[in-house]
């Protein structure tokens, strides 16, 4: 195996890609339905957004890989990036770059990749938006052109992204290395130490935006059921899906957190009960309403929720309780539903 040396500019690479503030960051919804619409368009196992960071590649949103991040020295996209040109691998059993690498001796298996970089307004590639299938394969110039497509949307929504106001906000408020420790390996949203830190913040920002902060306690329904049929690794891969149709249900602000095992709460600041309730109920059906895909087998899956707006002179974890209760009571009412705490 043969690893890519870092490019002539990597301190300057590095430098925008820090500059970014993408690196541990949750999922974000626009780039997941981009990437699940490539796997489906050029019919392959896994696609990838990769930032070649210091000494890893960490994905900003995957389909069909279920790591966060692997190691710079082994990577396929590190070599693209170190050429800074699109990088097609038809068979990587004959190409010595990568014939003896472990992600190719062992799982996932890669036999072919394609990665086109994606680059920074000065044209430093940060990462790629990458394709990788356990057969070799051929690209048309066709197909290759439509990844490139692909690549150019990924590349613009990152150029808007760094000039979002919510993404100078998070800036802010957490380094990259707090970052790490708040986000959930697995589900690629917030975790439990997460939810603890956005709770008083949201609290604050539903005060000065006169809305009321709004807490969603979610439980997945008969959850050991899946993990006893499918197994462990299947119970994990339809907590990464729940997590990614949640987060699509919510708006970009809401705050998705897994608090824990297969229970999720999500903090949205709204006027009232109803708008709560309203929100509650796009994130249940979301995943009600379509059986969730696990390896070619459609899993029906429900949610239960309970909602608690914060009362005045209630501390955050007073509410969080009050909407677990509600939980409770959606679990004891039939499950798959919402209700509101008292
Ligand atoms: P209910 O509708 O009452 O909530 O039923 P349930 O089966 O979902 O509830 P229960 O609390 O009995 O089971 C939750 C299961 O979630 C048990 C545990 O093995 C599983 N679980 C917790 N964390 C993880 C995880 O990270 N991955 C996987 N695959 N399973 C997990
Ligand atoms: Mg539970
Ligand atoms: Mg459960």
């Amino acid at each position: 195996m043969i690893s890519a040396e870092p490019p002539s500019d990597e301190p300057q690479r590095q430098q925008a890609l820090d500059r970014l503030e993408l690196l541990d960051t949750p999922a974000a919804p626009y780039l997941d339905s981009l990437t699940r619409l490539a796997r489906e368009l050029f019919a392959v196992k896994i696609v990838l957004i990769s930032l070649i960071d210091r000494d890893r590649q960490w994905f900003k949103s995957r389909q069909g890989l279920d790591v966060a991040e692997t190691p710079r020295d082994i990577s396929f996209c590190a070599h693209a990036v170190a050429c800074n040109d699109t990088l097609v691998v038809e068979d990587s059993l004959v190409d010595p770059r990568f014939c003896d690498s472990p992600l190719v001796l062992e799982p996932p298996h890669v036999r072919f990749y394609a990665g086109v970089p994606l680059r920074d307004e000065a044209g430093l590639a940060l990462g790629t938006l990458c394709l990788l299938d356990p057969t070799p394969r051929r690209l048309t110039s066709q197909e290759l052109k439509r990844l490139q497509d692909m690549a150019y949307l990924v590349e613009r929504y990152l150029h808007l992204l760094e000039q979002s106001a919510q993404v100078a906000h998070l800036r802010e408020a957490l380094s990259q290395a707090q970052r790490k420790c708040l986000l959930d390996a697995l589900t690629q949203v917030w975790n439990r130490a997460g939810l603890r830190h956005f709770l008083p913040l949201e609290q604050a920002t539903a005060k000065r935006e006169g809305r009321q902060l709004g807490l969603i306690y979610i439980d997945l329904d008969h959850f050991k059921q899946v993990n006893d049929r499918y197994g462990h690794a299947g119970g994990d891969q339809l907590l990464w899906e729940c997590a990614r149709r949640m987060s699509t249900a919510v708006r970009s602000q809401d705050v998705v957190t897994r608090a824990g095992g297969e229970e999720f709460v999500i903090l949205t600041r709204v006027m009232d009960a109803r708008e709560l309730l309203h929100i509650a109920e796009r994130i249940r059906q979301s995943i009600a309403s379509q059986p969730i895909q696990l390896e070619n087998e459609p899993i029906p899956q429900t949610l239960s929720l309970g909602c608690a707006l914060l009362a005045p002179g209630e501390t955050p974890e007073q509410a969080l309780k009050r909407a677990d209760q509600a939980l409770y009571r959606a679990k004891r009412n039939g499950r798959n539903r919402s209700e509101l705490a008292d």
